[in-house]
């Protein structure tokens, strides 16, 4: 730029990331103007409540929204809603995006934050022995998963109602879900093709405590079962083929089998992508060093894998505050690495997860509790090292082991397993982190 007038910012994506972004970039003391456009009617919310309290009634809409129109005119920030990006381009300079609506957005500076779209089970169409569409959830009554608020509104009235429910998938959002639906009075069934529940992300032992506590409230959990397509009848969903051929009924069908990101407009813009996600640097640079990606949509290194090497992404509200936090300062011109710890929860009906680090490539885990009382914390090491927990009802251990890890120390295996001893009395110096 050869002018004097400030660098205009355009983030695409108004979630988590966005949001959090565009409020890091303020505390920086960025002043310059900023354009965040969202394609959902919305201002930006917080998902979380969706699959848990909000599906049960229990949480008010309004309450969701992170700001009102004030916040944003306060601080020179153009919200656009109901709008999306559909076209891109950039130099290193500046840029031009072409929105839905028809707009043309002149930007100097870049952010994607465009999350991640739930990955879609074939629906067999009625009357036709075909394979298939892969319908969206949202045309077919019955047929339901969640990601937006939208969402949310239209399967909440229909849970209520519903007698059998089958989730399928046994990741956080469906087994959440799943309680959800217990608690309104439905017979469920959880459907997962891996041999265990949350199977991308926790330790064996916590999926293996997890199915037991669903179990013990009543949900069925089917393994090793897979899911063909949603059954329709009368032009609603009326259950899921398996692939042993038999149907399992249902008059509501959640499919929770994960999220493809969205990384169409980094492909546009010639960055490299992978499958799972659009590729950054420790600052969240994606690989033209000018445009930053956070959240759902990007995938990097962590320091938390310790020296397992490859990239991750991690499906979290910490993550992508804390990743579009460094995105922000990568904007505004002072890069930093990002190396939060990971940390993540999940409220399945009464029963309340919490987990700190990553327990990838452990080789020794420690629990403490009892697992049948559901009061429990695994730890997980590695080399000796501490790199992680997953608690159950066990704010305490999991607050402890959290700080540990930010501090880079550790808890010795062998005195956490007693656990009438408080986790934080035990935090002790560790070696210094691996910085891979
Ligand atoms: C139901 C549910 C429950 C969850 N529960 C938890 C939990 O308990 N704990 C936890 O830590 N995490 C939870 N998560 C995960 C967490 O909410 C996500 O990791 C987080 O929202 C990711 O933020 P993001 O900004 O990357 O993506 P998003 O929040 O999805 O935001 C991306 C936004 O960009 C928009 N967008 C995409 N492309 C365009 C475009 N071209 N133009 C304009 N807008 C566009 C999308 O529509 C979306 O609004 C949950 C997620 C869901 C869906």
């Amino acid at each position: 730029m050869t002018d004097e007038r400030p660098a205009r910012t355009l983030v695409v994506g108004a979630g988590q990331a966005g949001i959090s972004l565009v409020t890091a970039l303020r505390e920086l003391g960025d002043t310059a103007p900023v354009v965040l456009v969202g394609d959902e009617p919305e201002p930006p919310y917080e998902r979380p409540p969706l699959s848990k309290s909000y599906l049960r009634g229990e949480h008010d809409r309004a309450s969701l929204v992170f700001h009102d129109e004030g916040w944003f005119a306060d601080r020179g920030v153009e919200l656009v809603t109901g709008d999306a990006v559909v076209g891109i381009e950039r130099d290193i300079a500046s840029g031009r995006a072409t929105t839905t609506s028809g707009r043309t957005l002149e930007f100097d500076r870049l952010a994607l934050t465009t999350g991640a779209a739930n990955r879609t089970l074939p629906v067999a169409e009625e009357h036709h022995e075909s394979e298939g569409g892969s319908a969206s959830p949202g045309a077919t009554p019955g047929l339901h998963s969640i990601r937006t608020l939208a969402d949310a509104d239209r399967l909440a009235p229909e849970l209520r109602r519903a007698r059998e429910v089958v989730v399928v998938g046994g990741g956080f959002i469906g087994l959440e879900i799943a309680a959800g639906a217990r608690l309104l009075g439905a017979d469920v069934t959880v459907v997962e093709v891996a041999p265990r529940l949350l199977d991308r992300a926790v330790s064996p032992e916590l999926a293996e405590a997890v199915r037991l506590a669903h179990e013990r409230r009543g949900t069925r959990v089917l393994l090793q079962t897979g899911a063909v397509r949603v059954v329709v009848e009368n032009g609603r969903a009326a259950g899921i083929e398996l692939t042993d051929g038999t149907t399992l009924p249902a008059d509501v069908v959640v499919v929770g089998i994960g999220v493809v990101p969205r990384t169409e407009l980094a492909a546009q813009l010639g960055l490299v992508v992978e499958p799972r996600g659009i590729v950054v640097d420790r600052s969240a640079l994606a690989s033209d060093g000018a445009t930053v990606a956070a959240g759902d949509c990007a995938v990097g290194p962590n320091p938390f894998r310790r020296g397992l090497g490859g990239l991750t992404r991690l499906e979290s509200v910490a993550h992508a505050t804390d990743q579009a936090r460094a995105a922000a300062a990568a904007l505004a011109g002072h890069p930093a690495a990002y190396d939060s710890v990971p940390w993540f929860w999940s409220d399945q009906g009464d029963l309340r997860l919490q987990m700190a680090g990553l327990p990838h490539g452990a080789d020794r885990t420690v629990l403490r509790g009892d697992v049948a009382t559901e009061r429990f914390s695994l730890l997980s090491y590695r080399d000796g090292l501490l790199i992680a927990v997953e608690s159950v009802g066990s704010p305490g251990d999991y607050l402890a082991v959290k700080r540990a890890l930010e501090k880079g120390m550790t808890i010795e295996a062998d005195a956490a397993v007693d656990a009438t001893v408080p986790l934080k009395r035990l935090i002790t110096e560790a070696p210094a982190r691996d910085p891979s």
